[in-house]
């Protein structure tokens, strides 16, 4: 007996918490706890893209006082030009560019540019800015006669010695010397000595041009010599390096004309060599593009 009362006690008592639950009570709980829910997480991105709000102006304020500001506006410049430079069609004649480093010189360059013009040929001239200022006509002239222009720096400083402004402030000078004689902005670059590194290589950011095949025409100072160490090193893509500042050098641009159109190549202008991608990558010849290690 004492068991089957315990038994319909419990039974009472269960109907009795079921009535006590409160169904509608249940519901606007749930209801509250999702408003809140709801209201946190709204809260919550508001305040994060407010952040972020802050955190973009904070950077575009960077960016505006920032003095490689100008830089990144040349190197957009550069770029655009560098789009227009023609791509190679594989099955035309094998191409050489032959450049010209630490002119102009008026006592040599001039000459060059004669025989450039009376060979139908155009080279790349890497004009240092102290020069083109003394001899801006020179230039100016070497352009008009369909040869191209790039910069190797203002006055020969060997660039990873530099401080980053230094480097930028070296730039920028020469590139006003582009703009106000060429309207143009320093299209490539070839930095004095060949030395340059990751960092003096992301300021700049402009494509920068090295050689493949050194003409060794600053040593030899002999025409035979340079035509013969031009020939030997040469292959399809390559860009030879030479001083127009040497009588020596520019008395050998007629016979190493000679020898490489014999030989079944095109000379051609960088640009026209080398099809760039906007990279600020080191370029040694037509399929070489290489990263400076450090
Ligand atoms: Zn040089």
């Amino acid at each position: 007996m004492i068991i089957i009362k315990e038994v319909y006690y419990l039974k009472d008592r269960r109907n009795q918490l079921k009535k006590e639950i409160n169904l509608p009570f249940i519901i606007s709980v749930i209801v509250l706890v999702t408003v809140l829910l709801t209201l946190s997480i709204i809260l919550g991105h508001a305040i994060t893209s407010k952040e972020q709000k802050r955190e973009k102006l904070a950077t575009e304020q960077k960016i505006k006082e920032h003095p490689l500001k100008k830089t990144q506006l040349v190197l957009d410049q550069a770029n655009e030009h560098l789009k227009k430079a023609k791509v190679h069609d594989p099955k035309a004649k094998p191409r050489v560019a032959l450049t010209f480093d630490d002119g102009p010189s008026p006592k040599t360059t001039p000459e060059l540019l004669k025989i450039l013009k009376e060979k139908k040929v155009n080279a790349t001239f890497f004009v240092l800015g102290a020069n083109f200022e003394k001899n801006p006509e020179i230039v100016k002239q070497a352009k008009k006669d369909g040869n191209e222009i790039g910069s190797h720096s203002f006055n020969h400083k060997n660039f990873v010695y530099l401080s980053t402004e230094q480097a930028v402030a070296d730039h920028n000078r020469v590139n006003e010397l582009f703009k106000s004689n060429l309207n143009m902005d320093i299209p490539i670059f070839r930095p004095p000595y060949g030395s340059t590194n990751k960092r003096i290589l992301s300021t700049l950011k402009v494509p920068n041009i090295m050689w493949s095949v050194d003409s060794l025409d600053w040593k030899s100072k002999n025409s035979q010599m340079i035509q013969q160490t031009v020939k030997q090193n040469v292959k399809p893509g390559s860009i030879v390096l030479m001083h127009d500042i040497y009588p020596t050098t520019v008395a050998s641009v007629g016979i190493v004309i000679d020898s490489l159109q014999e030989s079944g190549y095109e000379i051609v202008t960088v640009s026209e060599l080398l099809s760039y991608d906007g990279e600020t990558a080191l370029y040694f010849s037509q399929s070489d593009k290489q990263q400076p290690k450090s």
